[in-house]
């Protein structure tokens, strides 16, 4: 257990269990003085209810704490950290909830709660400021065609400017924080993480991972303050869609792993529209996706084939099939080539086109 600065924030790592139960009540004293938002983040080897969960970051905004999940299993959470979680009343900050929350109920039965996810925030704060985020012009027209949400022009299912990219974390630091170490941090660690998939469950944590802890946690509370308040600052629409984006994969029965269920759009229905706290009555099942929509989100022909897509799949759909084309262009050019070229008797292809000369084959 260590207790030092770095990156300018005071930070605790946990790992013994005297050291959590310190930890727990320096925390619950925090919480009692008043102290009472949070910022969350687990980090792990592919997470979700099947990948290890080994790190949970849980901070104030003064003070990291961060526990080894590996190490201390089900004790970290029924330390008080569990309870802490599951406190709807107790806000938290997080980015992007959804695999966390599934991880943290299927493996260790915590019912996250209570979360203000950051992402959404920043989707929310987005469609008010679309200059403060337009970095080509395919985000800006998405984003002038943002502002005429709420118009009700034509049948749902047509409305696919209502499609909206979700930005990861570094995009949000860049964009909005533009704080260089920071970056540098995240971006030192993200290298590290590629190179090296198991790096959170290997023992000791380096020092170059918990800095990125810290930075994760620290970051999501400048990003909330910087964005918190938009539209004079109302949580309700927040509070709502984080509860749906909470358990968008945790409710889920069966998780399919597939583009359809993770990629970089939001998914529909989970910010409610501007002036509401609800969402449409949905009777009808996207057939790729699994979730439930208004009928009209799907077109007819659709309805009538019993092969719907909700607006996000079919654009999901679109560009895997603008990719699956491309790469069968390719093979179709590498055939023409082929049959072009005259490879000389008893010469492989490879050898050909490797430039090797036909003795080398
Ligand atoms: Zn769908």
């Amino acid at each position: 257990m260590a207790n030092e600065n770095i990156t300018d924030y005071d930070y605790r790592f946990v790992d013994s269990d005297t050291g959590l139960q310190g930890a727990i009540s320096e925390l619950k004293l925090k919480i009692a003085e008043g102290n009472t938002l949070l910022a969350v983040d687990c980090e792990g080897n592919s997470l979700s209810r099947e990948g290890a969960l080994t790190i949970i970051t849980v901070a104030t905004e003064e003070k990291v704490y961060i526990f080894d999940v590996q190490k201390l299993g089900q004790a970290t959470f029924s330390s008080g950290l569990g309870a802490i979680l599951e406190d709807e009343s107790r806000k938290k900050l997080m980015f992007d909830c959804r695999q966390d929350s599934d991880a943290l109920w299927h493996q260790f039965k915590v019912k996250l709660s209570g979360v203000l996810d950051v992402q959404l925030l920043e989707v929310i704060y987005r469609r008010e400021n679309p200059s403060a985020s337009t970095t080509n012009t395919a985000n800006t027209a998405q984003s002038s065609s943002n502002n005429k949400r709420g118009g009700r022009r034509n049948r749902r299912s047509q409305r696919t400017d209502e499609i909206e990219k979700i930005y990861g974390f570094g995009r949000c630091v860049e964009l909005y924080l533009q704080d260089e170490k920071l970056i540098k941090i995240k971006d030192k660690g993200k290298r590290l993480l590629e190179k090296d998939k198991e790096l959170w469950t290997k023992r000791p944590l380096t020092d170059d991972l918990i800095q990125y802890c810290v930075v994760d946690t620290m970051a999501m509370f400048r990003l909330y303050n910087k964005m918190k308040n938009v539209n004079g600052g109302e949580q309700a629409r927040l509070r709502v869609a984080s509860d749906k984006y909470v358990d968008l994969y945790r409710g889920k029965t069966e998780r399919s792993f597939d583009g359809y269920e993770k990629n970089a759009y939001l998914p529909l229905d989970i910010i409610p529209d501007k002036g509401t706290l609800d969402f449409p009555a949905a009777n009808t099942v996207c057939t790729c996706c699994d979730r439930w929509f208004p009928h009209e989100e799907f077109s007819l022909t659709q309805l009538r084939n019993g092969e719907q897509k909700c607006r996000v799949c079919k654009e999901i759909k679109r560009l895997e099939d603008v990719q699956q084309n491309r790469e069968d262009q390719w093979a179709r050019d590498a055939q023409a080539a082929l049959d072009y070229v005259c490879i000389p008797d008893g010469m492989s292809e490879y050898a050909w086109f490797c430039g090797h000369e036909p003795w080398e084959i």
